[in-house]
């Protein structure tokens, strides 16, 4: 295996001295990945269950988006969008064989994509209401997570998001995830859109009911509301299905992704529905860096060996056997794990005690994973793990548990 081509010992003085402290970092500087795995500065190797967060669809370094990069990069990295490119038009042509009869815009991140959202619902407003109307109301759901920026942050009701940025966009009301009936409260004539996460993963890895979903779907149909999905961390095949919302058959009006799409290159999508598409018209959004033959060189690459190599099966007949397997964990240390959440390769252990002490203490045992909320271990590995990978990270969990039960009894 060759040697990664910067090996710095002062990262970490770097870090203390030079990089905003927006994030608090264990002390781990990752220097190499190759599939499941990542390698930390001193050689160490650890099994990444974070896939730096639900982005490394195909691992790292996968041979086919590695050599999709490379001969992209030689060919043409960037033109903007005033020019077409042929790797974008293919691109959409595909998102839209997944998602149904409609359009895409590109763009490069989660909260980007979510910002298009919004900006569709109020343009929605607009067609429904006229320009003079206050047709902008969008309902989301409580402990949700949808970005960073002004609109991302304002469809996002938790404290340590807002606080220090208010006043936030107006417009914005929140009913509770699988409550239909808050959400049909929350309803009035200045309603344009329903906005959440199929899962919700920040928050807790925590999923709409199939029920909630299409009573959701009947609330718009009755309303002409849109109902806009946020699949930035629970599709792109993480659940086993290449949108997580296609499990419960309900039909969305439009779709926001990012993370797993361009495999770990930065990228971000919107899908909409035909009807609801065309409000989009020349100059009305855009995006300088969205949809480079580069960045769609890699999602390319990523759906290829998504067909290729059958992936999507794999996550969900690997991930039902796996959820079965950490099923157990419940019985086994009932003090511990209150519950496993979620679906395919997008797993929650919730847990009774706090998540910090157990990322801890899995990363020492060499098991890289998020937490989640305020009491879950997300656990995210790449869709290409393979049983034997998900194995060895429930021998790792296990082992951390059983620790933690001595010495709780000593
Ligand atoms: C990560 C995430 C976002 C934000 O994506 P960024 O690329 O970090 O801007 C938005 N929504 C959901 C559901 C996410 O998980």
């Amino acid at each position: 295996m060759s040697q990664p081509s910067i090996v710095r010992t002062n990262t970490a003085e770097l870090y203390d001295a030079y990089v905003m402290k927006n994030y608090g970092r264990p002390p781990l500087t990752i220097v190499r990945g190759q599939g499941v795995s990542v390698w930390d500065d001193t050689g160490r190797e650890y099994l990444d269950f974070t896939s730096g967060v639900a982005v490394a669809a195909l691992g790292h370094c996968h041979p086919v988006w590695v050599e999709a990069i490379r001969r992209q990069a030689g060919e043409l990295i960037h033109c903007s969008n005033l020019f077409r490119n042929p790797n974008q038009g293919e691109l959409a042509r595909r998102l839209v064989q997944r998602a149904g009869p409609g359009r895409v815009f590109f763009c490069n991140s989660g909260t980007e994509a979510n910002e298009g959202l919004i900006k569709l619902a109020r343009l929605h407003g607009v067609r429904k209401a006229g320009a003079e109307g206050k047709c902008f109301k969008i309902i989301c759901a409580k402990n949700a997570f949808h970005g960073r920026t002004f609109g991302g942050m304002s469809a996002t009701p938790q404290e340590k998001i807002q606080k220090g940025f208010r006043p936030m966009l107006p417009g914005f009301a929140f009913g509770e995830l699988n409550n239909l009936q808050s959400f049909a409260d929350l309803v009035d004539e200045d309603t344009a859109a329903i906005f959440l996460e199929t899962i919700q993963g920040e928050g807790g890895i925590t999923p709409c009911t199939d029920e909630f979903l299409w009573g959701l779907r009947q609330l718009c149909d009755q309303h002409n509301l849109l109902l806009m999905l946020d699949e930035v961390q629970c599709g792109l095949g993480r659940t086993g299905t290449f949108y997580a919302f296609q499990h419960s058959g309900v039909r969305a009006d439009a779709i926001g992704m990012a993370k797993g799409l361009g495999g770990g290159y930065p990228m971000g999508a919107i899908w909409a529905a035909e009807k609801h598409a065309e409000l989009f018209t020349p100059g009305s959004h855009g995006s300088t860096f969205g949809g480079t033959p580069l960045a769609c060189a890699a999602a390319l690459a990523v759906l290829d060996v998504f067909e290729r190599d059958n992936i999507l099966q794999k996550v969900q007949a690997n991930g039902a056997a796996w959820k079965a397997e950490l099923d157990r964990l419940v019985t086994d240390f009932p003090q511990q794990v209150k519950a496993v959440t979620g679906r395919g390769y997008m797993l929650g252990l919730l847990m009774h005690g706090e998540p910090p002490a157990y990322i801890t203490a899995l990363r020492e045992a060499g098991l890289l994973a998020p937490s989640a909320g305020t009491n879950t271990i997300r656990l995210l590995p790449p869709l290409i793990a393979t049983q034997e990978h998900l194995d060895r990270a429930t021998a790792i969990i296990r082992s951390v548990l059983a620790r933690k039960n001595q010495s709780a009894a000593s």
